[in-house]
């Protein structure tokens, strides 16, 4: 059964896009300042490097909007940016102040990669500016040469740790964000919302990879009599149980999702209605066969439920939604405790 959190959202991939392009665009207008000024030191070479990548950067940060996987574009920015940053700081006539933009290599690596990749790329480079620092500026052995030493090093490790930290916290607090914005705080489920973007993403794949797809809507029933008889503390726990016995029967590729009080929707990727009606009238029967043990009660459930599959009954979420629920309707009519997979005729 796939877990709501296991997916990124889209909120997450635009906030990362939005930032990808925030860094892109800054990196851009430096380059551009210093392209007038080395056009200016007569620098000409340089000065047309630079204002060509502020260019390319520029173009870029346009593209970054629609392409599909962004990984292999923060490499493809950050070596160069990396090996450039190296490059300033070994070059014969370099300025001594060049060493500050090392300090960038950590933050732009941690807030683009995240921590482990983030980290794994920085290292190597920071060594070799240590090595080329030390090279340039061997330290003098007497108490200034040893301060100037400590602020160059102790200052790069103090921004490689408050990053490596901060990024840790961030990706934590991210994750649980997620997860409770993803499910639903009583059963553990699917959200309503994460459950609709899910249905709606799953008819794009169908879509594109001619694949079929069934949409289940299922409402407990007699629910109100389980909190009016043995109280609310056990219909919530009877929401919980009928979400467990759910999970253990549905397959990796389906996904369950509270959709409002005690009505819930599952979503069959890749299967035909006869296989999906085999498979809930399994869960149908499961739950009928599964009593809560509420201390020393026993309380029996059951649930009505109502199918559609993606394109003999509708081609939009909505649309299977309204024809799932209408048949959910019907099974309730006929004396609950049902699948209809068809709609009856009146
Ligand atoms: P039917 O078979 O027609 O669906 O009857 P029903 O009693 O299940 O339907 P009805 O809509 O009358 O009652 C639903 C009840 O579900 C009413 C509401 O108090 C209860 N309910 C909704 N959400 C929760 C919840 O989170 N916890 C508990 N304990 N009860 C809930
Ligand atoms: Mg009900
Ligand atoms: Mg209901």
């Amino acid at each position: 059964m796939q877990q709501p959190h296991e997916s990124a959202t889209g909120l997450e991939d635009a906030d990362q896009r939005a930032l990808v392009r925030l860094i892109f665009s800054s990196t851009a207008l430096t380059l551009a300042c210093f392209s007038v000024l080395q056009f200016i030191a007569g620098n000409l070479v340089l000065s047309f490097l630079e204002m060509a990548t502020a260019i390319l950067l520029g173009w870029a940060c346009q593209r970054i909007r629609h392409v599909q996987v962004l990984t292999p574009w923060l490499y493809a920015y950050l070596l160069p940016t990396f090996s450039f940053l190296i490059y300033i700081i070994v070059m014969p006539d370099a300025s001594p102040t060049a060493f500050v933009w090392i300090y960038l290599i950590p933050v732009l690596s941690y807030l683009l990669l995240g921590k482990l990749r983030g980290f794994l790329l920085a290292m190597p480079y920071l060594a070799v500016a240590v090595i080329a620092y030390l090279l340039r500026f061997p330290p003098a052995a007497d108490a200034k040469g040893l301060i100037d030493l400590g602020n160059a090093m102790l200052c790069g490790l103090l921004i490689m740790a408050f990053v490596h930290i901060y990024e840790a916290r961030r990706a934590v607090a991210h994750a649980q964000l997620r997860r409770l914005a993803h499910s639903d705080a009583l059963t553990g489920v699917a959200s309503r919302d994460f459950f609709q973007r899910a249905l709606e993403r799953s008819i794009e794949e169908a879509k594109r990879g001619g694949l079929s797809l069934v949409l289940v809507v299922l409402d407990v029933d007699d629910f109100k009599q389980v909190n009016d008889r043995w109280g609310h503390d056990a219909g919530d726990q009877a929401l919980r149980h009928i979400c467990q016995r759910l999970q253990q029967r549905l397959r990796a590729t389906d996904l369950i999702g509270r959709l409002g009080g005690e009505e819930f929707g599952l979503l069959l990727r890749e299967t035909r209605r006869d296989a999906a009606a085999h498979l809930v009238e399994a869960l149908r029967l499961d739950l009928q066969q599964s009593p809560l043990h509420y201390g020393e009660q026993v309380i029996p459930l059951s649930a009505t439920f109502g199918l559609a599959e993606w394109q003999a009954d509708g081609h939009s979420g909505d649309e299977l939604y309204r024809r799932a629920d209408k048949r959910l309707y019907q099974g309730k009519a006929l004396g609950r405790n049902r699948l209809v997979i068809s709609d009856c005729v009146p």
